[in-house]
């Protein structure tokens, strides 16, 4: 075993119970001659009132905190790193159990407690400029560890302080591992037990992936659905997100579409602001078009320089020209403040900082 890649200590061995539904609990506590009702006070004291140890969970007999101690770990990963930033943005680099690295990110924006979570440990989809995947993806998070990330970052909180929205634009695509961000995201939004956060207040980025954007259309779940557009023609998307290649604007159009009709939900795109790639007056007169006669919010985000990629943030004035013709053509157009710039928050960075040098990659193909 070297240090990088420890043994999981023996706590870390045992499931945890955020890997549990309340069902699956329910069970558990049957087969032990528990009463149903105790799987709800379990986990509430985990959700709720923050607890990180069975011992404390005053309200359970002493036995079954005994058992559940026996069973059951709460977190399996630990926080390798955090920083905080003069803005209030705090980030974790949580070493999961197996040594995987993820991000997490708690925003502090007004009466806003705002957490960014990652779904995957490093990403597929490619995105030129994006830390994440420059070495692909590892594998997909599991529920426990989607949770874990929400709850480690609310145990940062004041006691008087809620966590108000989830985004799920931490590295990975999450609906490349829809059915355990629905999973995790269904505590989230569970308002007897869970984090009580309205589907309103969650979103789930996605670089727009047809068949899943239906998936989670039907799925009964209205949370809010972000897709990274980055540009307003394939040729360039394919560039920029290489997965687009296989993909293609128009499905992921039509895609987006069908999720408004079936969820009514006001649809946002993002834009990675790059310079001289991006951000032409062209470019922006393309995506008044394509975004002119759709119920749509459009965020444009200025780039956040990923040390060794060769990406700009556009200057002042040119993101200032791209904002005017958005506005004067109709788009409901929002400019996302850079949050953490002191603190490596955008998404991958830090993980990436920590583990080598940064790859040079050429902007030349
Ligand atoms: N895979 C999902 C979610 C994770 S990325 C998706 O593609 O949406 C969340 C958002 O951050 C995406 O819009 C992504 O393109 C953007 N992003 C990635 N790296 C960035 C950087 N260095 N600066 C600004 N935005 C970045």
């Amino acid at each position: 075993m070297t240090p990088e890649n420890p043994e999981p200590t023996p706590e870390t061995r045992k499931p945890s119970i955020l890997e549990q539904t309340e069902q699956a609990i329910v069970e558990w506590l049957g087969e032990r001659g528990f009463p149903k009702y105790r799987a709800r006070q379990i986990l509430s004291w985990i959700y709720q009132r923050r607890l990180d140890t069975f011992h404390d969970m005053s309200d359970l007999p002493k036995e079954l905190r005994t058992q559940l101690a026996e069973h059951f770990c709460i977190f399996t990963g630990k926080t390798a790193e955090s920083q905080h930033s003069e803005d209030g943005t705090e980030k974790l680099l949580i070493e999961l159990a197996d040594g995987g690295r993820i991000e997490c990110v708690l925003l502090r924006d007004g009466p806003r407690r705002s957490v960014c979570i990652s779904s995957q440990v490093g990403c597929a989809m490619g995105c030129v400029f994006c830390a994440s995947g420059l070495d692909g993806v590892d594998r997909n998070l599991t529920r426990g560890e989607i949770l874990e990330q929400m709850l480690k970052l609310q145990r940062l909180l004041e006691p008087e302080e809620r966590l108000s929205h989830i985004v799920m634009m931490g590295m990975g695509e999450p609906l490349a591992n829809l059915q355990r961000v629905l999973e995790a995201l269904a505590v989230a939004k569970d308002s007897d037990f869970g984090l009580g956060i309205s589907p309103r207040r969650i979103t789930i980025s996605t670089v727009g992936l047809p068949p899943a954007i239906d998936k989670l259309a039907g799925s009964n779940s209205p949370y809010q659905l972000a897709i990274s557009l980055h540009a307003p023609n394939d040729e360039l998307r394919t560039r920029l997100v290489p997965v687009n290649r296989s993909v293609g604007i128009e499905p992921i159009m039509a895609a987006a579409d069908r999720y408004f009709n079936a969820t009514g939900r006001r649809l946002t795109f993002e834009y990675v602001l790059l310079k001289n790639l991006n951000d032409s007056p062209a470019c922006a007169e393309q995506l008044v078009k394509l975004l002119r006669h759709r119920n749509a919010m459009l965020n444009v985000i200025p780039y956040n320089p990923v040390p060794g990629l060769p990406y700009e943030t556009p200057a002042p004035e040119a993101i200032h020209e791209f904002r005017r013709i958005l506005m004067e053509g109709g788009i409901n157009v929002m400019f996302r403040q850079r949050k953490g710039n002191d603190i490596q928050a955008a998404c991958g960075q830090l993980r990436r900082l920590r583990e080598r040098e940064p790859h040079v990659v050429s902007l030349s193909n």
